[in-house]
């Protein structure tokens, strides 16, 4: 009788053993590694660990062939030197991983010298009980408060809410500029069509700030425009560190024709127009290119095959070229015109893009999409303050074009 009392006892401590082995992987006897996603944007699947080497990769699910998007956090690792090993396919740009010691709030890269082949090693700081690494420097919802704080009673900035995703977040709705309606231009900036596209949001924030600083430029746009931004297209795979790209059965940016299956989308096409009221003249939606190769380490702009639309993106693109003063730089050179390089009719067969969608417009003077590359642009590294400094560029060409129109 007394043996029977213990037995359900004995048996919860079996079951917290069993449950704590599959989620812990001791290194040594004294010490114990974990390695999870489980938070906004995390996106890893852990193969197998061996003493310090793990065997790790990103996590597809919806995507149709493959992607390189990836964020995971390692705890319980201070002062062990680790191998990490990517076991399905290419998932590290050009400048290595990027790692972050405080949870996600600052990154840096960790730069080419740690990596080989498709794994890098780092040796996790003393009193560093969490790190976190990623594909590029990761931006999700409390990224976007964080620097919307300052801003929150601005009375040249609102937001709203642009509609409730599938899985029940709200798509934020940004409107930053002249808000009283009588604004003489309207420009409206999109992010995240691509979930893992998270270095355009940097250069959102750079365009904020010029729009709301005391600046001349400032004072302009606040007098002249009212831009219209949406930060997360797709929010859902932002917050659940989807790949985005090439979701099945098609993503966001193949969404715009005949009935959009995605809330957000919808959204954007019953919005626009009314808001619009033949004054929205510029359109540009922002996202990164591939992981590396010969058109991916610049920013470009994406042709469109409406020439009269693709001539006023190089105009635009000629005064960007001539009034940047960041870091980042953009040469009108690197554009990828419609028919050239992966920007052919096959690509417009999938289905309607966002930039293709605005082009079209009433009232636009162009539409299009730009690439900003996630870790290299002409040789310049790109960061969060880099990438920055880029949307304060792309800020001060818009006001030329506009006035000058
Ligand atoms: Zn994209």
């Amino acid at each position: 009788m007394r043996r029977t009392r213990y037995w359900p006892i004995f048996l919860s401590w079996i079951t917290l053993f069993v449950f704590q082995a599959a989620f812990t992987v001791p290194i040594r006897s004294d010490e114990t590694i974990t390695i999870d996603a489980d938070f906004p944007g995390g996106n890893i699947i852990v193969d197998r660990i061996e003493v310090d080497q793990i065997f790790l990769h990103q996590d597809l699910r919806d995507t149709k062939g493959d992607w390189f998007y990836w964020y995971f956090r390692v705890r319980g690792a201070e002062r062990r030197s680790l191998v990490f090993y990517f076991t399905q396919s290419s998932a590290i740009g050009v400048r290595g991983p990027a790692v972050s010691l405080d949870e996600g709030k600052t990154w840096r890269w960790l730069g080419k010298e740690a990596v080989h082949e498709q794994s890098f090693r780092y040796t996790v700081p003393d009193s560093i009980p969490e790190v976190r690494f990623s594909f590029a420097i990761p931006y999700v919802e409390a990224d976007l408060n964080a620097f919307l704080t300052p801003y929150r009673d601005h009375p040249n900035f609102k937001i709203e809410k642009l509609c409730q995703t599938n899985k029940g977040r709200i798509v934020e709705r940004l409107h930053v500029g002249r808000l009283d309606g009588r604004s003489e231009h309207r420009v409206l900036l999109t992010c995240r069509h691509h979930a893992c596209e998270m270095m355009a949001n940097f250069v959102l924030e750079g365009v904020m700030e010029t729009v709301l600083s005391e600046s001349d430029d400032g004072q302009w746009f606040r007098e002249q425009i009212e831009f219209l931004m949406i930060p997360f297209v797709d929010k859902d795979g932002v917050e659940e560190g989807d790949q985005g790209k090439n979701r099945i059965p098609h993503d966001h940016n193949r969404d715009y024709e005949s009935i959009s299956i995605y809330p957000s989308v919808q959204a954007i096409r019953s919005f626009v127009p009314p808001w619009s009221t033949g004054k929205l003249h510029i359109a540009i939606d922002l996202h990164c290119p591939y992981i590396s190769g010969p058109n991916n380490e610049n920013i470009y702009f994406v042709g469109s095959p409406d020439a009269e639309n693709w001539k006023r993106v190089e105009r635009f693109s000629e005064i960007l070229e001539q009034v940047q003063t960041g870091p980042l730089i953009f040469r009108k050179k690197n554009n990828i015109p419609f028919g050239q390089a992966w920007n052919t009719a096959g690509n417009y067969t999938a289905g309607k893009s966002c930039g293709r969608w605005t082009s079209e417009l009433a009232g636009i003077w162009f539409g299009t999409s730009i690439e900003i590359p996630y870790a290299n642009a002409n040789d310049c590294e790109v960061t969060a303050e880099t990438a920055r400094w880029f949307g304060r560029d792309l800020a001060k060409a818009m006001r030329i074009y506009l006035e000058n129109q």
